[in-house]
């Protein structure tokens, strides 16, 4: 078997799960496009440290999943890499590369980042702005770093791709020294998902220059688009304020944290705690944060939580498409956003006033292709954008709707191979 000249290791560390691919590249580094990189490995664990492990494994060969518990990161990486004989330099083939999903680069990281043992005292200093993400995104660093000391290790910013956000946009109304002094201003998150679904759009129809695009998963945002590049978010400082989320509030009154403070006589850290693990989806129907439970419950509350879920999303696509000055494009992504062909009709519904109109026959088939088709060996950028408006001569929608199957691992695969030399 041919070994590929480039064999790369894309790690998405959560607090409590790992999403890890192998890919594999051959041929002229520079100028590579996506669809050259082949996904040879796709790995995920979910709920390290608790009881309810579970662990999945695709290559070539098989497919493997079982409930597997392990104690913390160090114990799950390395039961990858040994399972998948990673450690072992002479076996598969040397890694070369291991890319790191970031999600909080600050004002400084705005570019792929080659991390020195320098970088690393300095990423741990963002670990105050996003406590709930960039922990886990350096624990990864770390593990991998003394697991596979011979591969350079690449970290990928979410943030990156809001950095030209306009001032304007940017900055929230407060005295205007809290931006100047402390940075307080909006970042943005899920800048990974977006440049790869922005870039495959890119490749789809050249004509599209103003779209918006909803990241629906269990943290869920929207993004304006212009030419390819971000122009507002509705994630803001930290990942909580914008949308409903699974179990995050978004957008709320900002006094209300200080009324329940006081009423209930609370801590910070407790209110954190509110506002970030108990509250949207969970918080409104009391029974889950998972989305494809909730639309099989009957009860009133769960119904309310999927009507306010809809119904915020609808407002947020009216601001952006009123910031675009009228959109070409609105898209899907994230795993709610690719599944759900319900969410996607109630949210396109309250958007008749754009004249979107959505084919329920193409809309219904979207969320069966990509339930049934996990993202392996070479990207089809065909099957991976999916239309799914009207184009019949009386039903033509005005905006053009996508749903799109995000790659972030793949993402950060293509933006690590295009920093070689
Ligand atoms: P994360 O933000 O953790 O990466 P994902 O993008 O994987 O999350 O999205 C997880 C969400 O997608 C969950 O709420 C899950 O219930 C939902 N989801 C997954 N599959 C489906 C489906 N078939 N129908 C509706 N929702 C789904």
């Amino acid at each position: 078997m041919t070994m590929p000249d480039l064999k790369l290791i894309s790690i998405n560390s959560g607090s409590s799960s790992v999403k890890f691919s192998v890919f594999g590249f051959s041929g002229i580094k520079k100028n590579v496009i996506l669809s050259n990189i082949d996904r040879v490995l796709l790995c995920k664990i979910e709920e390290i440290g608790t009881e309810y492990g579970y662990f999945y494994l695709k290559d070539k060969n098989k497919i493997e999943s079982k409930k597997q518990n392990f104690v913390n990161h160090e114990k799950a990486l390395h039961y990858i890499l040994q399972k998948t004989n990673l450690l072992k330099d002479d076996k598969n083939g040397k890694i070369d590369i291991v890319v790191h999903r970031y999600v909080h680069g600050g004002k400084y990281y705005l570019q792929p980042l080659i991390v020195s043992d320098d970088d690393i005292k300095k990423l741990a200093k963002l670990n105050d702005i996003a406590p709930l993400h960039n922990p886990s995104n350096l624990k990864g660093l770390k593990v991998m770093k003394s697991l596979l000391p011979g591969a350079k290790q690449i970290c990928i910013f979410d943030t990156a791709f809001h950095g030209g956000i306009p001032l304007h946009a940017k900055l929230y109304p407060l005295p205007i020294e809290y931006a100047e002094k402390f940075n307080i201003e909006k970042y943005g998150f899920h800048g990974i998902s977006y440049s790869f679904v922005a870039g495959l759009l890119k490749i789809y129809d050249k004509k599209i220059k103003k779209a918006v695009i909803c990241h629906l998963g269990n943290g869920a945002s929207i993004c304006a688009v212009k030419n390819g590049k971000s122009i507002d978010t509705s994630m803001g400082y930290t990942p909580l304020e914008g949308l409903m989320m699974g179990t995050r509030c978004g957008n709320i009154d900002p006094e209300v944290p200080f009324i329940l403070k006081k009423k209930l006589n609370l801590t910070d850290d407790a209110i954190k705690e509110i506002l970030n693990k108990k509250s949207g989806l969970l918080g409104i129907s009391k029974k889950t944060y998972d989305f494809k439970e909730l639309i099989k419950q009957k009860d009133k509350y769960s119904k309310l939580a999927l009507k306010m879920y809809a119904y915020r999303i609808v407002k947020f696509i009216g601001q952006y498409a009123a910031a675009l000055n009228g959109i070409d494009a609105l898209v899907f992504t994230g795993g709610i956003g690719e599944n759900s062909d319900r969410l996607r009709k109630e949210v396109c519904v309250g958007l008749a006033y754009l004249g979107v109109k959505i084919d329920d026959g193409k809309n219904t088939a979207a969320a069966k292709y990509f339930q049934t088709h996990d993202p392996f060996g070479r990207l089809d950028v065909e099957n991976s954008v999916i239309p799914i408006s009207g184009d019949a001569a009386l039903s033509a929608s005005a905006v053009k709707v996508f749903a799109v199957h995000t790659d972030e691992e793949l993402q950060m695969a293509f933006e690590s191979i295009n920093l070689q030399k």
